[in-house]
This record gives structure tokens, sequence and C-alpha cells, in this order.
């Protein structure tokens, strides 16, 4: 069948592998770290999000990135779906559940356990592991040439490439493969921070009392962008779900800033009609008729209001200009990688027969949830197809 080394064991790379050695391919995986899936591990710490059980139609909607064809991650994920997510992780004796959320975790809340019999089950289906080796040059051609730091070379007939994004570097995953590709002449999208932090100064005032207490039941609006759910207010901003998912869009503006709706289930009417008819204080009076969190009187109390209708126009319209988003080491995941226009549907640069891509290093973005997960998992699985029928041309 061939050789197919596999560079970067992340979910992405670990799936292709599997793929590829079920197969029968002779599989190398290769990774610049002591061991594969530090990532994933981390990843573990907040329970292992793999995957989120909403309905397929709304899931496939999730995913974005520039020249991203529409209809390319609905017949992605019909390949590999989150039902095959959990019914894979169910084979290797790990049972998941879905949280009310929708969010689908393994029930043991752990990574550990699922990395450590996926990789038990790759080396019993043959494929090898050679840890300690940076990607430092490809040389393409056939077969291909791999150049590792410290003088190790690799000769081989296909090549999937599964070096993540540049977030969390510490794990392996440090976006330095885009200097190796850039120099072959493939198109790189720069590494953007992507569900991140976003940074706000604060006035002195109102950083003591609002530092680490969260919004909740809020509605957040970027431009026309709705996100539902919750922030966490930092001393350098904001976290949270919610700023996450505005990103893609904050990153589009030129003065990024978002909208507040600190109660959503009522429109200003019904808000000014629980107030009564008081002549003075009116926040005062609406931080208890209408239940306002400290952190939102905090925020709110930044301003004068002359009127309850004043008062009311901003607890549903609260404006946070934003200065940047935090750096990409901190955050969850990147924007930016491979352009989609490199790659063909079997992703396979273009201009380089016989290498592959998957995972996060492509240009694509998801918000939390599960979808990165799905999508690093749906990458591999199709890459790892596109490799071995690349193969079977040869037979
Ligand atoms: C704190 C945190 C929590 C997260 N939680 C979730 C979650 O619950 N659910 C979810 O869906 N997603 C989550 N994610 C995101 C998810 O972990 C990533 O999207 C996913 O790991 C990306 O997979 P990947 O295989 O593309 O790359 P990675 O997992 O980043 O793996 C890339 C691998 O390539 C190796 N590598 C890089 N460069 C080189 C080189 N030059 N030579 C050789 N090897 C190299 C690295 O060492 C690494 O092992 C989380 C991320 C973080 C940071």
């Amino acid at each position: 069948m061939g050789r197919i080394s596999i560079i970067g064991g992340g979910p992405a790379g670990l799936r292709a592998a599997e793929i590829a050695s079920a197969a029968g391919a002779e599989v190398t995986l290769f990774d610049a770290k002591p061991s594969v899936g530090r990532k994933f591990l981390i990843a573990g710490k907040g329970g292992l999000n793999l995957t989120h059980g909403e309905d397929l139609a709304s899931f496939v909607t999730r995913y974005r990135g520039p020249d991203l064809a529409n209809d390319f991650f609905q017949k992605l994920i019909g390949e590999f779906t989150p039902q095959d997510l959990r019914a894979w992780a169910a084979d290797l004796g790990v049972e998941t559940f879905q949280a009310s959320s929708g969010r689908v975790y393994p029930k043991a809340l752990k990574a550990a356990p699922l990395l450590r019999r996926w990789v038990g089950r790759l080396k019993e289906n043959g494929t090898r592991f050679e840890m300690n080796h940076r990607l430092a040059r490809i040389q393409p051609g056939s077969p291909i040439r791999l150049e590792f730091g410290q003088g190790a070379s690799h000769e081989t007939d296909a090549v999937i490439l599964a070096l993540g994004g540049g977030s969390w570097p510490n794990t392996g995953s440090d976006g330095s493969w885009t200097e190796v590709l850039t120099k072959i002449g493939v198109q790189i999208h720069p590494l953007q921070p992507a569900n991140c932090g976003w940074e706000h100064a604060w006035p002195d005032e109102i950083v003591e009392v609002i530092e680490g207490q969260p919004l909740k039941n809020i509605h957040v609006r970027a431009r026309n962008q709705l996100a539902i759910g919750e922030l966490m207010l930092t001393r350098y901003g904001l976290e949270g779900g919610a700023i996450y998912q505005l990103g893609h869009e904050l990153r589009s503006q030129a003065h990024p800033a978002i909208a507040i709706d600190f109660k959503p289930t009522f429109d200003e009417a019904g808000l000014i009609s629980k107030l009564g008819n008081p002549r003075k204080d009116f926040l005062k009076i609406a931080r208890s008729a209408w239940k306002l969190s400290d952190a939102a009187h905090a925020l709110l109390s930044q301003k004068d209001y002359p009127s309850i209708e004043s008062l009311a126009r901003e607890v549903k319209h609260h404006v946070i200009p934003l200065t940047c988003p935090r750096p990409i080491e901190e955050a969850i995941s990147s924007a930016g990688g491979i352009g989609w226009s490199e790659l063909n549907e079997d992703l396979m640069l273009k201009k380089l027969p016989g290498l592959f891509a998957a995972g996060e290093m492509i240009d694509w973005e998801a918000p939390t949830g599960g979808y990165l997960m799905q999508g690093c998992f749906a990458t591999g699985t199709r890459a790892a197809h596109g490799a071995l029928a690349f193969l079977r041309q040869f037979d």
C-alpha cells in the first residue's frame, strides 16, 4: 500500500493515523514533543467537550473561514458525524453523555484514559511513533523527503500535516510550521487568536468591584451578530463563551465593540413599568427592582441617568469598546492557517501532490462547544482517506 507519514499528534493527526493504519498503510507519526496529545489533555481539564448534540443542520453552520465553500463542512461532518465520534469513543471503552447545554463529554470528564487507549490501539495496529521530531523542512517529490531538527530525515510516499494552530504553544502547536510551508510556496493566512478574551481599559474605580464577576443571562451583540451566554469580567477586559462566539465578527471591525443587553427578557417599556414612578436615584431603585447583579450595577454606574427611560435604554444596550484580542498564546484556538484555495476536496495541497493537511492548521474556525474537536476529527478522517486514494493510484 505504501508509506504515510503523519506530522503532529493532536486529535487530527491521531485520527488520520487510525484510518491510514487500519487500511494497511505503513504509518509513522512524528511529533516535536516527547509525547502526543498535549492540547487534547489540556482540553480534558475542562471535561473534554468532544462534540455537540445539536441537530446536524445547525451543527454544520458553526464553521467559517475565508474562501471556505458553504457546503464543505456539511459534507465533511456528514462523513464523520457527532454520533460517529461518540461511537468511536465508546469503541475505546469511553462512554459519553450529552449535558443540558448540548455539549458532549466523556462520562469521566477526563481526556487521559481516552488518549491512553487510543495511542495503545494505534501501536497495536502498527503505527510507529517518533517523538522529539520537529519538522524543519519538506522536499516535495517522489518520494517526499522530510527533515527534522538535529539532522534526522525520513522518506515517505504521502504526508499528512496536522501541526495545529498557534494557541497554547507550550503544548507543541506553536505555529512554527508556517515558515516551513511558506518556503515551499504554500499560502498561509497569519494565525490569529480565536475563542479568546478581549481587552477593555476599565476605570480604576470599578475594577476592584467587577474583577472575577460573571454576567449571566445576557445577550451580547457585535454589530448584527448575537451571542447568548456568559461573560466573565477580568482585570484586563472580558472572557467567556459570549465573547468567544463573536470573535470572528469583532476581528473584522476597525473599532471593535460589543453591546450588552442585561435584561433580554424585558423590553424597555416592561422595565420602566416595573420601576414605578421614582423622581430620582433611578439606578439605586432599579438595582433591586430589575434584579441587577453587582457587576451589571457597577458597569451601569459609570454614567448618570437623567430619566428612567435613559437608564432602561442603557440596560438594553450597554456598549463596551474593545481595544484588542488577548494574545494568541492564551486563546482556546486560532484562526488563520493554510488557505482553502491551496487545498483540494481531499485536503491535499494542490501544488504539492502527496501532501495533505488536517485540523486547526487549516484556515477555519468554530466556537467552543465541541465543534473544534469534531472539526479536527473530521478533517483528519478526510485527509487520511485522501492520502490512501493518492497511494492507490500507484498500486
Ligand atoms: C485550554 C483549551 C481547552 C480546549 N478545550 C476544547 C474542548 O473542550 N473541546 C474542543 O472541541 N476543543 C477544545 N480545545 C481546542 C482543541 O484542543 C484544538 O482545536 C485541537 O487540539 C486541535 O487539534 P489538532 O490536531 O489540529 O492540533 P493540536 O492538538 O494542536 O496538535 C498539533 C501537534 O503538532 C505538533 N507539532 C506542531 N509543530 C510541529 C513541528 N514543527 N514538528 C513536529 N510536530 C509539531 C504539536 O507538538 C502537537 O502535538 C481546547 C483548546 C485549549 C487550548
